[in-house]
């Protein structure tokens, strides 16, 4: 499905990066996807549907689609997500055909999704998938960051809580493994392994003509 996209300056061409980060609720994968998205201008943002009510200060069509369960599984039932799951007492996807744009544009894509999506976006695309986790230094520290974040009530917190372990048993789905201790340091580590894995070989589709020139 990955369109090839334009490399260095050697006129490479390269596969584009389906770039998935993961983590518990709260343990700062938003604020990394805003850091890396400020950072690196050849990535996109794929914006999910979802059919949970917008938070204070999230705008529709940025943060979300924000669509009604009539909406949604009319989306589902058209084929329209690349994948989908349902997540605390919602449902979220990944609208297909702005992924497919992205990449035709050449362009790498970042998906902030869960686990259930990292493992189907894994199943349909394969290599051109890197599975990046994040994790909170401790439960306690997560739990201050749903509260210090301000958007969820009591009771939604403490089912973010509940479900975080859950959540963190399956770390060994993914490529990378982080703790988000200090932001900066996880961001750093973060654009360290996108920028290496843009560098794969197997990604470089336009090596062989390359090395075939080089050769004569
Ligand atoms: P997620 O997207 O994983 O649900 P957020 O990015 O919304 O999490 O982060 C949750 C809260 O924690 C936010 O208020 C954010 O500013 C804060 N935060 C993120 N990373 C750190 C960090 N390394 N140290 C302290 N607070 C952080
Ligand atoms: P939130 O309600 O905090 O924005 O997101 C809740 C969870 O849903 C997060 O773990 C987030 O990564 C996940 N999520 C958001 N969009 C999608 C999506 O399109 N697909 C899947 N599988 N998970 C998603």
């Amino acid at each position: 499905m990955t369109q090839s996209t334009d490399s260095d300056q050697h006129g490479f061409k390269r596969r584009g990066v389906l770039f998935v980060l993961s983590s518990p609720s709260g343990a700062g994968k938003s604020t990394i996807a805003r850091k890396l998205l400020a950072a690196e201008h050849e990535l996109s943002m794929s914006v999910s549907a979802t059919t949970r009510a917008p938070r204070e200060g999230e705008v529709d069509g940025r943060d979300y689609h924000f669509v009604d369960i009539e909406e949604f599984r009319r989306m589902a039932s058209d084929h329209e997500f690349l994948e989908w799951a349902h997540v605390f007492d919602n449902r979220y996807g990944t609208p297909r055909a702005p992924v497919d744009a992205m990449l035709h544009a050449g362009k790498d894509v970042l998906f902030d999704i869960d686990w259930q999506g990292a493992q189907q976006l894994f199943q349909i695309a394969g290599g051109d998938v890197v599975r990046v986790f994040i994790l909170p230094p401790s439960m306690a520290e997560l739990h201050q960051r749903l509260i210090a974040r301000n958007t969820d009530t009591t009771e939604v917190i403490n089912r973010r809580m509940a479900r975080a372990a859950a959540e963190v048993s399956h770390w060994d789905g993914y490529d990378y493994v982080l703790v988000n201790d200090d932001v900066e340091a996880c961001f750093r580590k973060v654009q360290t392994i996108l920028a290496a894995e843009r560098l794969k070989r197997s990604r470089q589709t336009g090596l062989i003509g390359f090395i075939r020139k080089l050769m004569h």
